[in-house]
């Protein structure tokens, strides 16, 4: 049996040498005879060989966008930042409850749920759609689908879009009430304090119609605003809203981060969710000089990707990590 496979392999072998011999000779005769048939047919070469590198990249890279950083969530506090590129998702766990502020854009969605099963989440506590652009509910029928929702908050300021009435089908699919949550309400997350420090009733601009949410563990405070504009800023002005994390209104637009709200918010860190290179040229510089003049620092998601949180309720650490869920990548 051997020596017949052996004989096989000779034959093939020889078979092979003069293939090998027959393409050289080819090459040598256009070579010398038709240097213009040469070029030809060493280029259709190159060109196959480059086909097949790029298949052989594309499969990698496919095997390696679908692989995450590995994160232990902390069994007391997290606030992630999730990066959704021009987009907006905040996920939160405070002990073993989970809370998510937006879903993101529409194609960010399916990537979302399949990174929230990947760290093992079933239910979430509290969604709240800060309010109906795009941007921050686009990916929400999915996760309304996807998971078991105890309560499901928005602003009563409705629009027509095809993505709010995807919500509202989503909603209607799974029986699950659209609420709307009353300025000062006070939930609990684990052992988190989750306060609505504003509802906006405005339909004109729908970024003023934002939920403002602030969440204190301990002393630890975050406040989240959604796209509030600098005119609801003013309104909350006098209320609880100092914290150690901002995260800033409207993807760092011009129209927020006014100078007065920044002061009295007084934060340490301030979160900034946005897409790379962005057609909106968001953060505005103006918004950055703020956060500078008021020694705030500044953590991108375009830069650092997902930011994450974690606290103990009397100090902070964060990290950044690659979580490839935003739909644009
Ligand atoms: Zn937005």
């Amino acid at each position: 049996m051997a020596k017949k496979r052996r004989k096989k392999t000779k034959k093939f072998l020889k078979k092979f040498f003069i293939l090998v011999l027959i393409l050289l000779i080819t090459l040598m005769v256009t070579f010398f005879f038709d240097k213009k048939s040469f070029n030809k047919l060493t280029n259709n070469i190159m060109l196959e060989i480059n086909k097949i590198t790029s298949k052989i990249e594309n499969t990698i890279k496919k095997y390696i966008k679908e692989k995450y950083d590995n994160i232990d969530l902390s069994d007391e506090l997290t606030v992630m930042y999730l990066d959704v590129g021009q987009a907006e998702s905040v996920l939160i766990k405070s002990q073993d409850e989970y809370m998510l502020i937006d879903a993101g854009n529409n194609k960010d969605g399916e990537k979302i749920v399949k990174y929230f099963k990947y760290l093992g989440i079933t239910d979430f506590k509290y969604v709240f759609g800060t309010h109906a652009h795009e941007d921050h509910i686009g990916g929400m029928d999915d996760v309304i689908l996807n998971f078991n929702i105890e309560h499901f908050y928005m602003s009563d300021v409705i629009t027509t879009t095809k993505t709010f009435e995807d919500v509202l089908d989503a909603l209607e699919e799974k029986q699950v009430k659209f609420e709307t949550p009353k300025i000062d309400d006070e939930f609990s997350l684990g052992d988190a304090n989750i306060k609505v420090i504003y509802v906006g009733n405005d339909s004109e601009n729908l970024n003023n119609s934002s939920i403002v949410l602030k969440l204190t563990y301990k002393n630890i405070r975050f406040l989240f605003t959604g796209d509030a504009e600098s005119s609801v800023e003013k309104t909350i002005l006098d209320k609880d809203i100092q914290a150690d994390i901002l995260k800033v209104g409207h993807h760092g637009s011009s129209t927020s981060s006014s100078e007065k709200f920044i002061k009295n918010v007084s934060p340490s860190y301030a979160i900034i969710s946005v897409g790379k290179d962005n057609s909106y040229k968001h953060p505005n510089k103006k918004t950055l000089n703020t956060l500078d003049k008021y020694n705030v620092k500044v953590l991108r998601t375009d830069e650092l990707g997902t930011i994450i949180f974690t606290s103990d309720g009397t100090q902070f650490n964060y990290t950044n990590i690659n979580t490839n869920i935003d739909g644009d990548k």
